[in-house]
């Protein structure tokens, strides 16, 4: 039993230090605006941060590096891209969307026969009335 609760109180340890590191805060809204760069600069700033994140793991791997130190380097360009990231997030235009409604169909229906005003069968190629082609023009 004891060694049970030593082990639950290791795991927590483990995740309370660990969930900075895996789950970094999401940047808040307002620190958006601290990025006023277009978009090749955010693009610019993340490709930076990921690079930096990537040169530090090297060095830490090799041996370059104290844990601490890759440890606050990495936290330190983690929240960079990630502010990159939201800000580009809002600096992109959203994707064109498709026009919601039809707009403007090429076929225009003719539901009435403009001479005589009689209501065209559907489907009907000409007045039943008057015999006037009732297409729209092609
Ligand atoms: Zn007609």
């Amino acid at each position: 039993m004891a060694l049970l609760a030593a082990l639950v109180l290791a795991v927590v340890a483990v995740a309370l230090v660990a969930a900075p590191f895996l789950r970094p805060e999401p940047a808040p809204e307002p620190e958006a605006d601290a990025f006023e760069g277009s978009v090749a600069d955010l693009e610019h700033r993340k490709l930076e941060a990921y690079a930096a994140i990537r040169d530090a793991e090297m060095d830490f791997r090799m041996g370059k590096l104290s844990p601490a130190d890759y440890e606050t380097i990495k936290s330190k360009y983690t929240g960079q891209a990630i502010q990159a990231l939201a800000a580009l997030d809002h600096a992109e235009p959203a994707p064109a969307s498709p026009p919601s409604g039809d707009a403007a169909p090429a076929d225009i229906e003719i539901r009435f026969c403009p001479d005589c005003g009689t209501r065209r069968p559907d489907k009907a190629r000409f007045c039943p009335s008057c015999g006037r082609g009732l297409r729209a023009a092609a």
